[in-house]
C-alpha cells in the first residue's frame, strides 16, 4: 500500500456505520491497516456491521481486522487492543469516534440516558485511549483523536447528556497532550464543523429539519482525520479542530 499513512495501523472505534465507517475507509484508503472496531457484528435495526466494513477494505486491496468492541467494557476493549497488535504488530493511531446521541433537556433526562452517554462517550473514550497508549508509546509516537461536538460551545441552547459528555473528552485531550508530549503522541479532539447526516443523526436527532447548508459531506471529517492521523507531536497537538477548518 503506498499513501500517506503507508506502514501505519490505526484502530478505529465506533467504525461500523456513519462517520467511523467513512473515517475507517478514508485511513486505509491513505495506506494504513485499519482495525474496524465496534459491537454490530451482524445486522440489526440499524444498517452497519464491522465486518461490512472490513471487506469493504480488504475487497479495495487493504488492510482490515473486524475486531468486536465495546467501549464500555474494559475487558472487551483491552481484547480488541490486543487482537490488533497480534494482527498488525503494533498501533500508531486512534480514532476514538464511538458515541451515543440524546439531545434531550435536562429536565426530561432519564437517568439511563445521561449514564449511556457519560458512559459511551466519555468512558468509552478513556478506556480506548489508555489502552492504546502504550502501543502507540513503542512505536515511538503517533497520533490520538477523539471525534466531540461543536454544541460544547453552544451554551446559548441549552444543556444536554450528550454535550456534556464531549466537554469532558474535550478537557480529557487537552490534559492528555500535555501527559504525552515528551512521547511524540499528538493528541487532539476532532468534530464536524456542521451536521453529518449518519444512521446515528438520523435517528436520534429528534427528526429536526436541517437546512442544506447546515449538512456536511462525510468526506470532510475523512480528510480531516488522515491529516491528524498522519502527523505526531512535532505537529499539531493540544487542540480541538473543525473538520472545515482545517487544509484539505
Ligand atoms: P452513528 O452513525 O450512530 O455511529 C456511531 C458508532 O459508534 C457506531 O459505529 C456504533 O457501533 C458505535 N458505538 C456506539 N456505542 C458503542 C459502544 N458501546 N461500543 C463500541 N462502539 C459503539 O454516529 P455518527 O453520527 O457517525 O457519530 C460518530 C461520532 O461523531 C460520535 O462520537 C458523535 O458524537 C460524533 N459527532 C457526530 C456528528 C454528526 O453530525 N453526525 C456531529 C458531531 C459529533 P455499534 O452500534 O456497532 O457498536
Amino acid at each position: 500500500m503506498t499513501g500517506t499513512l503507508a506502514g501505519k495501523v490505526a484502530f478505529v472505534a465506533g467504525a461500523s456505520r456513519g462517520i467511523g465507517r467513512t473515517v475507517a475507509l478514508a485511513l486505509a484508503e491513505a495506506g494504513a491497516a485499519v482495525a474496524v472496531a465496534a459491537r454490530s457484528e451482524r445486522e440489526g435495526k440499524v444498517p452497519g456491521t464491522i465486518h461490512d466494513v472490513a471487506d469493504r477494505i480488504t475487497a479495495g486491496g487493504g488492510r482490515a481486522l473486524a475486531v468486536p468492541c465495546d467501549v464500555t467494557n474494559e475487558e472487551s476493549v483491552e481484547s480488541a487492543v490486543a487482537a490488533t497488535v497480534a494482527e498488525f504488530g503494533g498501533i500508531d493511531v486512534l480514532i476514538a469516534n464511538a458515541g451515543v446521541l440524546w439531545l434531550g433537556p435536562v429536565e426530561s433526562t432519564p437517568l439511563r440516558r445521561w449514564q449511556l452517554c457519560l458512559d459511551v462517550n466519555l468512558t468509552g473514550v478513556f478506556l480506548v485511549t489508555r489502552a492504546v497508549i502504550p502501543h502507540v508509546r513503542a512505536r515511538g509516537g503517533g497520533s490520538l483523536v477523539a471525534i466531540t461536538t461543536t454544541g460544547v460551545g453552544m451554551t446559548e441552547r441549552g444543556a444536554n447528556a450528550y454535550w456534556v459528555s464531549k466537554a469532558a473528552v474535550e478537557r480529557l485531550y487537552l490534559g492528555l497532550a500535555a501527559e504525552l508530549k515528551a512521547d511524540n503522541i499528538a493528541v487532539n479532539c476532532l468534530s464536524p464543523s456542521r451536521i453529518v447526516l449518519t444512521e446515528g443523526w438520523l435517528a436520534g436527532g429528534s427528526g429536526r429539519e436541517i437546512p442544506p447548508e447546515a449538512v456536511e459531506p462525510p468526506q470532510a471529517m475523512a480528510d480531516a482525520a488522515v491529516l491528524l492521523a498522519g502527523q505526531d507531536a512535532t505537529g499539531i497537538t493540544g487542540t480541538v479542530q473543525r473538520s472545515e477548518s482545517l487544509p484539505g
